[in-house]
């Protein structure tokens, strides 16, 4: 009997998805969803203010764009090129990586990955305890250190910045696999005594660790100079401390960056990334004002640090915005 009726309760329910499905197919509206990051970075709000700006114009496009909190750039490739995802936040050097068959995806060039414009750059951000005698990227060792979750950008880049110092993350040590957003409160707990983080300024979660009780200093990543020019993605770069008063850190503190970008992939239809693309451009003054990490952003940043092809649409809305280089 109970089998029964829950037979009829998933035929039915079955039958209503197709239902809608149907109809909001004979509405023409095309649903496709942002893969962002950790809610306390900068790609979760920006996935936001791109997904707000296109919703707003439904009655131009139909289109209604939602936003995920996913583990970050890795991820946000996979899920978009594997179709799960329309559209993923990825870092540039990820991006050239996926395209070119390096890094995570040695061998595996993933040659369905198009890009759509470039947003605001980040800054790999090493945030340490100040009673701690962590002062360069080597005094890491022995601590425990968070580098982040399988799938997140600033994973890739602390286990660069650490192999390119000469500190062996396997073993010399304890690294932590934790998300961003669960960092900054270990480290204020004690059961942390840094971590790294490859995110835009200001964010909530550098806010958040350098808001405590338990004060925190930024560390310097230098001495890099050869491996940034044999890595061209990356440049050198500096964390703007007066926006964590905070801080111990008063001056400015040298690190490298990358620029992030939005992407997509083939398969998803002109139209679609089109719209995207149109809105950000067209209204670049008022999407810049979504968030203050974004505040910073120039027009022509839109071009940068995309290293897989640009999908037609976004290129028909740089076409028609005079920007195509
Ligand atoms: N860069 C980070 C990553 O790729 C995400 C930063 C953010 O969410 O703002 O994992």
């Amino acid at each position: 009997m109970l089998n029964l009726s829950k037979g009829w309760f998933f035929t039915g329910l079955l039958a209503f998805s197709v239902l809608l499905a149907s109809i909001s197919e004979s509405m023409g509206r095309t649903f496709a969803t942002i893969g962002t990051g950790g809610v306390t970075g900068v790609y979760y709000p920006t996935g936001g203010a791109i997904a707000k700006m296109v919703n707003e114009k439904r009655s131009d496009y139909d289109i209604r764009l939602s936003v995920e909190s996913t583990g970050g750039s890795v991820y946000n490739i996979n899920a978009v090129t594997s179709g799960d995802l329309e559209f993923g936040i990825a870092q540039s050097d990820l991006q050239s990586q996926a395209w070119n068959g390096a890094g995570d995806w040695e061998g595996r060039a993933q040659e369905k990955l198009r890009s759509v414009f470039g947003l605001h750059p980040e800054i790999i951000t090493l945030v340490a305890a100040a009673e701690s005698d962590i002062r360069t990227v080597q005094d890491l060792k022995d601590h425990r250190v968070n580098i982040g979750n399988p799938g997140s950008g600033n994973r890739a880049n602390a286990i660069d910045v650490l192999t390119a110092s000469g500190v062996d993350w396997e073993n010399d040590l304890r690294a932590e696999s934790l998300k961003a957003s669960e960092a900054p409160r270990m480290l204020q707990d004690s059961r942390l005594d840094a971590f790294f983080y490859t995110v835009g300024h200001p964010n909530g979660a550098i806010n958040e660790a350098t808001s405590g009780r338990r004060t925190v200093r930024f560390v310097p990543i230098t001495g890099l100079d050869d491996f940034v020019t044999e890595h061209p993605y990356y440049t050198v770069a500096e964390i703007p401390v007066d926006l964590y008063p905070m801080a111990e850190n008063k001056e400015p503190v040298p690190s490298i960056g990358v620029v992030t970008t939005l992407i997509t992939s083939e398969d998803v239809n002109e139209d679609t990334v089109y719209a995207v693309a149109r809105e950000v451009i067209q209204n670049f003054d008022s999407f810049k004002t979504l968030h203050p990490a974004l505040e910073r952003l120039k027009r022509e940043d839109l071009l940068r640090g995309l290293t897989a092809p640009m999908h037609p649409g976004a290129e028909r809305a740089f076409r028609e915005a005079g920007m195509m280089p």
